[in-house]
């Protein structure tokens, strides 16, 4: 029998997990760098009170549902970790993980870059592994505990090194409006969510807080910040973009998933890769789609005093779905801005003085001891930089004017890139769902189960993508270059399945399929009911 191939996944959260474990049960023998000591990625250090956003039903593995003692609907960052942890456990996939071993770069060696550019099919052959004239990945590996440096050899390299982690994205200044002008002390969002809640505590205790976002870790952060100094220090939030930040996941009775997340609504968009029909039916259907958007902005204005704060979005509820960026709020978090114990203060820019920040449209600077920056990450900067080459590191990530990374084929394959694979780079109603359907679709690419098309085909499906993105998330430079398929991930899922040769509809009945909204459980025996 053929000596399996040598894989290697680089980073042991959920997305390292999920690849981890579907190359195992087809056989593989993957070895999994992990720079941290243990697996579980962003979930190891979230701030205390962090959620998921996500209902649990919809953040979890297909075959293994959460324990019946965990009851809440969305379930906080402890709980998370303990449920990674049992995963782990279960699958037996902590023995193939090598902790605190750091890659350092990646590198293609065998072929030429012309010839890579010269092939039709990715890899050569459009399988995995390439054919004869095939390349190798040397992997750099340095061990934290001693420096020592590693290169390993691997026949194909899945990246799983996060998006949302390790490389903050810091807001630039003009020359003298920066940090360096302020007294006070600025973190990263990053560095609060490492603290324990003791060293929270004494950060920000009868401080003056600025958090500079609005999205799920500044609102976390304001919240904490809030119930530790209550009014008497304020924390004032700069919000650049306003969201459509929700405290529930319905409107009006009427469960969200149901507007948004079916095979309904789904047939109210222009999908990539339509045909005809569908094509008529999205154009007649459009206008349900403003009705469903306008029906829950009339309820999430009703509900949340939004309008009072000045705080109503310039987008379009849909929109902030079809992006991705909205956020669930906190439990009582508008009731701590009523009290005064938060404070919103929407601005497009704003400039450090000596002893706080100055907002547009006003003259006196707010006074604060401490700036947080909750402004996410570099994700594709990371991407890059794991590259040793420059031409890997200029086309993985793409270019500015694309809203959508080159990255994905399928959300994961690049063109360009032979015989590796990028997951959790692209997001979704939930990305443990999402992640783990595609690392299925890799596994069975990997052991040969089906060939990928031309790369001149698969870069016509990445520009009906980018359509796609740009189309309903909106093209606006301020908020939407993101890769998010959240409102029609069903039928980015059914895709996964023809590929792999399995049924993609998986519930019963006629109606059941077209309503009910498609989660992790519909998908469990995928591989076996063909
Ligand atoms: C505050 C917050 C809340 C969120 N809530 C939700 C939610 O409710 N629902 C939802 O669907 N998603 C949520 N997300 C998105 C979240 O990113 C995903 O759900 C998921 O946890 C990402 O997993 P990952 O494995 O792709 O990345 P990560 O969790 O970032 O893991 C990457 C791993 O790779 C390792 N690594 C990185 N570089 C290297 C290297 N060079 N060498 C070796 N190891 C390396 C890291 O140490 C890390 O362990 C949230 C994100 C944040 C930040």
């Amino acid at each position: 029998m053929e000596q399996k191939k040598r894989v290697c996944i680089i980073g042991a959260g959920v997305s390292g997990l999920a690849a981890c474990k579907y190359l195992l049960e087809r056989g593989f023998q993957p070895v999994v760098f992990e720079a941290d000591r243990s697996i579980g990625g962003l979930w190891k250090s979230t701030s205390a009170s962090t959620r998921l956003q996500t209902a649990r039903w919809d953040y979890q593995f297909s075959d293994f549902p959460w324990p019946e003692k965990v009851t809440e609907v969305c379930p906080d960052s402890k709980q998370v970790m303990e449920y990674l942890e049992s995963y782990a456990e279960r699958f037996d996939l902590v023995r193939h993980v090598r902790f605190g071993e750091k890659v350092e770069g990646i590198e293609y060696v065998g072929v030429a870059e012309e010839e890579m550019e010269a092939w039709d099919l990715w890899a050569g052959t459009g399988g995995a592994f390439g054919g004869g004239r095939r390349g190798v990945w040397h992997v750099t590996v340095r061990q934290e505990e001693d420096g020592a440096v590693e290169v390993h050899i691997m026949d194909f390299v899945i990246l799983c090194i996060g998006r949302f982690s390790g490389m903050p994205n810091i807001p630039t200044f003009p020359k003298n409006k920066d940090s360096e002008v302020f007294n006070g002390k600025v973190i990263h969002s990053m560095n609060y969510s490492n603290m324990d809640s003791t060293a929270v505590t004494k950060l920000v205790k009868d401080k003056q807080v600025i958090i500079v976002g609005y999205l799920k870790s500044a609102l976390d952060i304001a919240a904490e910040c809030a119930k530790i100094n209550g009014p008497r220090y304020p924390c004032t939030m700069i919000v650049r973009t306003k969201r459509w930040n929700i405290s529930q996941l319905e409107a009006w009775g009427i469960p969200i998933n149901y507007m948004y997340l079916n095979r309904f609504s789904e047939l109210l968009l222009h999908k990539p890769g339509e045909g005809l029909t569908l094509s008529l039916l999205a154009t007649i259907l459009s206008p349900l789609r403003w009705i469903f958007s306008k029906f829950t902005e009339s309820y999430l204005k009703k509900t949340i005093p939004m309008k009072k704060y000045d705080m109503i979005p310039k987008h379009s509820f849909f929109q902030g779905v079809a992006s991705g960026l909205l956020a669930v709020l906190p439990e009582h978090f508008y009731d701590k801005v009523e009290e005064g114990s938060i404070i919103l203060k929407p601005s497009k820019t704003f400039e450090f003085s000596k002893n706080g920040v100055l907002i547009e449209g006003e003259v006196t600077p707010i006074k604060a001891d401490l700036v947080i920056y909750a402004t996410g990450f570099k994700g594709d900067q990371k991407l890059r930089n794991i590259f040793i080459s420059p031409w890997f590191q200029k086309v993985v990530a793409g270019t500015k004017d694309m809203i959508v990374p080159l990255y994905r084929c399928r959300e994961c394959i690049h063109p360009q890139i032979p015989q590796m694979a990028i997951i959790g780079y692209s997001e979704s109603i939930s990305n443990v769902y999402t992640t783990e359907i595609r690392a299925r679709w890799l596994a069975c690419l990997i052991d040969d189960g089906f060939i990928l098309p031309s790369k001149r085909k698969m870069e016509k499906n990445i520009l009906e993508w980018d359509k796609y993105y740009k189309t309903y998330s909106g093209n606006s430079s301020e908020c939407y270059r993101r890769s998010c398929i959240t409102s029609v991930h069903t039928w980015y899922n059914d895709q996964l399945c023809k590929d792999m040769g399995c049924n993609p509809r998986r519930k019963k009945g006629f109606f059941a399929d077209l309503f009910i909204p498609y989660g992790p459980t519909d998908y469990v025996g995928l591989e076996l009911k063909k």
